[in-house]
């Protein structure tokens, strides 16, 4: 299986984060990415640099006026006196319903659901790039291969159309599944992340051509909050498209592949002609978050479940957080999936 990945997908190094009220260091740090190519590697993955696919794909999924602000908002920022080193918004709108402010201060409110996605100089270009890491494994996957994996990063199942939140920026596995578009009909996105695909969900709540499923510890006191509960299905011709499955605290992999197991059932039922798995590996027993409990052998067993389906698939990097099993989890997903191959 091919992987994409670009150098300048390290630069962005964010540093302020927010947990429970107290400063914190940010938990995506560049050297997920070395734990990351390392664990590609010893799946027996080849690492190749996406081409620059420019703005289209990109696009195809977020508003001209969010792209304009994550290319810009950097520079505006620093020519205010006395300004943090990077993008924090300090005041949101309660609702959308008011005007498009036209300051820098406004406009990072208005397109930052949180303070985990400070952005700094290089955010633009890093996000940029892993947009396009998740082009290539979908175009490569158009081309007839079975299977590609971009490795994201910053990651990207937060972002809403217009907002970034959560660490991402631009919704790489909705960009991959927008992508597989033009060929499939109909594409399904499994987000096995520990945190719920809210911004995913978001961009596709009203459409029946991109199923979203995703697996995640229940937002009722955790983050994303108001989103990924189960009552929230789609809406208008989306209504039935969105399927959240909330999974208890500290679940581990009996319950997580039980859930798994419905998942596939409501994907089964949409009969897509591809599949983008929006890869999280904080789910582990021994990620920093400390959400749920699957174990390494557990994300084998997820990547052979998934191969299972046999569709093309594009896994895109989401979560998963520096510990010392990080790569491991990743070559064990992969692993399986490759196993697991039903051809
Ligand atoms: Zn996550």
């Amino acid at each position: 299986m091919k992987a994409f990945y670009a150098e300048e997908q390290k630069r962005h190094d964010p540093k302020a984060f927010l947990s429970s009220g107290a400063q914190q260091p940010n938990p995506e740090k560049p050297e997920r990415v070395e734990r990351l190519l390392a664990g590609a590697k010893a799946a027996g993955l080849t690492i190749e640099r996406p081409r620059n696919h420019g703005l289209g794909p990109i696009a195809a999924v977020h508003t001209p006026e969010y792209l304009d602000f994550l290319e810009h908002i950097f520079g505006r920022w620093q020519r205010i006196e006395g300004a943090s080193a990077e993008v924090i918004p300090n005041i949101h709108p309660i609702t959308r319903t008011g005007s498009y402010p036209a300051s820098a201060v406004g406009q990072a409110g208005y397109h930052m659901a949180d303070t985990a996605c400070p952005i700094s100089g290089e955010t633009w270009q890093s996000a940029l790039w892993s947009a396009w890491s998740a082009v290539e494994a979908a175009e490569a996957v158009m081309a007839g291969a079975p299977s590609a994996y971009a490795l994201c990063r910053p990651p990207g199942h937060h972002a809403f159309v217009d907002v970034a939140g959560g660490f991402c920026f631009i919704n790489n596995s909705a960009v991959a599944a927008q992508t597989l578009r033009k060929q499939a009909a109909r594409v399904a996105i499994l987000d096995v992340d520990l945190h719920h695909g809210n911004g995913t969900q978001g961009i596709f709540y009203e459409r029946p051509d991109v199923l979203t499923v995703s697996l995640h510890a229940d937002p009722v006191r955790f983050y994303p909050f108001f989103w990924g509960h189960a009552d929230e299905r789609g809406e208008g011709p989306g209504l039935g498209y969105n399927l959240n499955l909330p999974l208890p605290r500290k679940s581990g992999d009996s319950v997580f592949l039980e859930a798994l197991a419905t998942a596939f059932q409501r994907i089964r039922a949409f009969s897509p002609d591809a599949l983008v798995v929006a890869l999280g590996l904080d789910a582990f027993e021994g990620d920093p978050f400390g959400g749920l409990s699957v174990t390494t052998p557990g994300f084998s067993l997820i990547g052979e479940a998934i191969a299972g389906f046999g569709l093309p698939t594009v896994i895109v990097q989401e979560g998963g957080y520096l510990c010392e099993e990080l790569g491991d989890n990743l070559t064990a997903f992969l692993t399986g999936f490759g196993g697991g191959k039903k051809r």
